[in-house]
């Protein structure tokens, strides 16, 4: 696909995207949660995910819908962080969503003689021959969108077992997604019907991102307001509470962090990095276009690499509560 082709998708995309807002089931910015039969949070264990679900909890606890409230972890197995599943249950657990309304999904696939298996992001990696990139995250789809769609439906039937819920029941889902993370992110609308989730006669779904339009500042100030677990990756080592570590939390080694994460990944987990420069040499595509994990690995292993990136300090800057980000929360 040409540049010219692929901004032309961009931008349908954007389009369709933009258009879904006019199609929720409350009116505005902001949705009002006791139209919802069903609220249900995704969270990986990362700090945003971890804001907006008490967002939402406290929108959910002062209309006396708290009972409706699930949060979903989307397991992606060898490319999570280890305990990302128990750090999710925690902060769930702190949102008092308790254990039965928290969900673990993973992605399986049916293999040739029919049985079902869980399917790595490797694997998977390895089956496209392709890595996915800002333009084709086809991962995001697969091992979270995809794997969690059997259990919407299951929580639509839970919720309606007798199906005489008149007309299509309501989810809302919640996502951790802010537009300062970048442009495409920015373009989105906070709140807009989830076409793909949606189906016309049994669930109508909408997508809200309470913290859309909130600082990195005002997340960190947020979460150490509540003291509730975060990621230890994002210091530079447990407990030390400097955001000195990396950016992002949800999978190990993303083509979309940057290269200064890339190889502070690849320096706390060398051995997950090795795998990745073995699939990226088996199928022959850079992991990141212009960075190969090859590279990335090199870099990792020289203890002078990569100083030229230093911005990473700003993790715990003074929070900027001009915007309405706190506010928003009550
Ligand atoms: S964090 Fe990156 S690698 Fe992991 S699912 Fe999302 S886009 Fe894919």
């Amino acid at each position: 696909m040409s540049k010219a082709q692929r901004e032309a998708a961009t931008r349908a995309r954007r389009d369709r995207v933009r258009a879904e807002a006019a199609h929720t089931i409350t009116e505005g910015d902001v949705p009002d949660v006791t139209k919802y039969a069903l609220i249900i949070a995704f969270l990986s264990g990362g700090k945003d995910g971890q804001t907006a679900l008490r967002v939402v909890a406290d929108r959910a606890r002062a209309s006396g819908r708290l009972d409706r409230l699930h949060v979903v972890h989307a397991d992606l197995g060898e490319a999570e962080w280890e305990g990302s599943v128990d750090l999710a249950r925690a902060q769930a657990a702190a949102a008092a969503v308790p254990g039965e309304r928290f969900h673990v999904v993973a992605r399986t696939i049916t293999t040739a003689d029919g049985s079902r298996v869980r399917e790595g992001l490797l694997t998977l990696v390895r089956r496209r021959g392709a890595w996915p990139d800002a333009t084709n995250r086809y991962c995001t789809s697969a091992m979270k969108r995809d794997a969690s769609a059997p259990l919407v439906t299951k929580l639509v039937n839970w919720y309606d077992p007798g199906r005489t819920y008149p007309g299509p029941v309501p989810v809302l889902i919640i996502m951790g997604m802010r537009a300062e993370e970048g442009p495409e992110r920015a373009a989105k609308p906070s709140y807009r019907r989830d076409p793909r989730l949606t189906n016309k006669r049994r669930r109508h779904v909408d997508l809200w991102l309470p913290v859309h339009t909130w600082r990195l500042a005002d997340i960190w100030s947020d979460i150490h307001t509540s003291n509730v677990p975060y990621s230890p990756v994002y210091d530079s080592t447990p407990g030390a509470r400097d955001g000195l570590g990396l950016r992002r939390h949800s999978s190990r080694l993303c083509p979309l962090m940057t290269k200064s994460d890339l190889v502070a990944s690849a320096r706390r987990d060398p051995e997950t990095a090795a795998q990745y420069a073995a699939v990226e040499a088996e199928i022959g595509h850079d992991f990141k276009h212009g960075l190969p994990m090859a590279h990335i690995v090199e870099l990792a292993q020289n203890p002078d690499a990569n100083e030229e990136e230093t911005e990473r300090g700003a993790l715990f800057e003074a929070p900027s509560l001009t915007t309405h980000a706190l506010a928003a929360r009550r």
